[in-house]
Formats: structure tokens, sequence, C-alpha cells
């Protein structure tokens, strides 16, 4: 589909639900196609399936491109649903394959260090109360391709027709990006800012601090852009960015709240408290007791992220009992 002149969206599937982007409930990645003089650039690969291969070539050959006409392929970030067919594309184009250099250790950690990554999220996952038969056993050991260029954002990508710059994003995830087309008022936001799902913060709590501090920090700054467009990885593209903005920070600071009143009852464990709250607002807040095990740890990465940044503005402290993290309120006085 042409979003606008020089700009195709391709809608390629999330094969398995249960697999699918950090608890998005996303059927589909929207993957654009940036037209360029010398060369079209692709923003994100998609989750690696032959389905989604033939999606993109019946698409491309239908505008009349072929794979050797993409010179670039940019990747918003490291979740597998936008970056799983980035080696074969690669292969196929020639394209220089480009990230954020913060995404890299992550493209390493789940694919040569897979085992690794498995055994260290299943430690922290332990230590914050996830009972053992919750823990997971998958893991990807596929071939995800090397880097050609990494950003630190910033840089600018002309391709002649379209200037994009480069918009660091942390937050969804460490090296997450944004790009930004300034002139055309056009903001290319990844799973940074999606029209009807709240993107999930606190995938990575192996490496990565205050990751909800970053991601709201984010938003704030990226308040400031003029925005007459936003074409997001999953679902509608829309033109309301500034409200949506706001939803977002807002939706945080109700949960931050929550989060506080929960542990008037007293002092708990991070899985404790995700297990009192609801989840998945865009399907109407699903009760704990009915979330899957993937879902559940990544409501409990998300419950994380929040009494991280709780704890930083010094509302909650933590507790080590038996080798378990505990929260309860910070005492004033
Ligand atoms: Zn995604
Ligand atoms: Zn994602």
């Amino acid at each position: 589909m042409e979003i606008m002149p020089g700009v195709h969206q391709f809608k390629l599937p999330i094969p398995s639900a249960t697999l699918a982007d950090a608890g998005e409930m996303v059927g589909e990645t929207n993957v654009y196609l940036i037209q360029g003089k010398d060369g079209w650039l692709l923003l994100d690969a998609g989750w690696d399936d032959p389905r989604n291969l033939k999606i993109l070539e019946e698409g491309l050959d239908a505008i009349g491109v072929n794979f050797k006409d993409i010179s670039k392929i940019v990747i918003t970030h490291f979740h597998y649903d936008h970056f799983g067919m980035a080696a074969k594309l690669k292969k196929l184009s020639g394209a220089a394959l480009v990230l954020h250099r913060k995404e890299s250790a992550f493209i390493e950690a789940m694919g040569g260090k897979a085992r690794q990554t498995l055994r260290e999220t299943n430690s922290w996952l332990l230590r914050n109360g996830t009972p053992e038969k919750e823990l997971p056993d998958i893991s990807f050991a596929t071939d995800l391709g090397r880097p050609d260029i990494l950003f630190s954002g910033g840089e600018r990508i002309p391709t002649g027709l379209f200037d994009l710059e480069v918009v660091w994003t942390p937050g969804h995830s460490p090296g997450h990006i944004c790009l930004y087309e300034r002139e055309k008022k056009l903001l290319f936001s990844g799973d940074h800012m999606l029209q009807d799902i709240t993107p999930e913060v606190g995938t990575s709590p192996l490496q990565y601090d205050n990751p909800l501090a970053d991601y709201l920090s984010c938003l704030k700054n990226l308040r400031e852009l003029e925005v007459d467009l936003v074409l997001p990885a999953h679902g509608p593209a829309f033109t309301h960015f500034q409200r949506r903005t706001d939803e977002l920070i807002e939706h945080h600071q109700t949960r931050k709240t929550h989060i506080l009143e929960i542990l008037q009852s007293g002092t708990m464990n991070a899985y404790e408290i995700a297990a009192r709250m609801h989840w998945i607002p865009q399907a109407g807040g699903i009760a704990w007791d009915k979330l899957d095990s993937l879902n559940r740890r990544l409501a409990l990465l998300e419950t994380w992220a929040h009494l991280r940044l709780l704890q930083e503005e010094g509302k909650v402290r933590t507790i080590t009992k038996n080798g378990c993290l505990y929260y309860s309120l910070q005492i004033e006085g």
C-alpha cells in the first residue's frame, strides 16, 4: 500500500501470538519501503517466515522494485518481529544493515549467546518472585546477521527524496530508533508510539537501568516535534501525535499511582504486585490469572520498570530476603 508518494507499507504477519512482540497482542508488523534516488530504504524486516518473504517479494514486484534496489535496511529495534528477516533480506539485496549500537549486544544475546541469556533471564525472574514452573525455555539461536552501520542517534539519512533524521528513543528497547522527516512532518515511530496499543517498557532487565525514565523523557522531548502523520510499526497510521503522547505519559502515571496503592498493604515482590493488577489495556484489562506465562513475564518486567522509576523518585525502597527482591513504600521523614 502506498501511504503517500514514495512511502510504501507492507503488513507482515507475526505467525505465533505466544511469541509475538512484547505482549502487544499484535498480528502484524508494518514494514516501510521509502523511495530514494540511489537506492530505496527498507525500515524493519518483519518476522522470519517464508510467507512474509513472499508478501515482500510480491509487494516489491507490484511497484516495480527489485530487492537489489534496496540500499539500506534500517531496523527500529532488535525485537524479532522487526529484525527476524534482516539477515535474509540483506543477502537478497546486498543492502547495508543499519541499527542503533545499543541493539547490537542484544542481537548477540539472542543469537550466539542465547543459552547464557536464558540462564540470566531465569535467575532474574526467580529473584523477582516468578514461580519455577513459569520460567521460559525458548530461545532464538538463528543466524541473525551482522549490522554494517551502527547509529547513535542524530544521524541523517538522505535518500534524495526524504531527509530522514535518526532519533534515539530508548524505553521499549535500549537502542530503539524513530525516523523523523522534518520537512514532511512525518514520524516513523517503530514501537515507541502506537495508536491503540501501549508499548511495553521494561524488556531488558539484565542490561538496562531505568527504561521507564528513558521512555518518558523521550516522549516528552519528542512532543516538541512538529508531526502531521505518525507511521507506527503496528496498527494504523495516525495524526494526533501530541494527544497520543499525553495519553501514554498519563497511562504510566496512573500505573505508578496504582502500584503505590498496592504497596500500602505491605512489602511485596514485583511478581506479587503484578499479580494484583490488570494487564493489556488495549484488550480492556486482563486479570492476572487469565494471562499465559509469557504475558505474565511481560507484566512482571513492566511492573519492575515502574518500581525502578518509583525507587529512583524516592517513593519505594528495596529489601533483599532469601535472595529475592522485595519492595515497600518509602516512609517519609
Ligand atoms: Zn513490535
Ligand atoms: Zn518491540
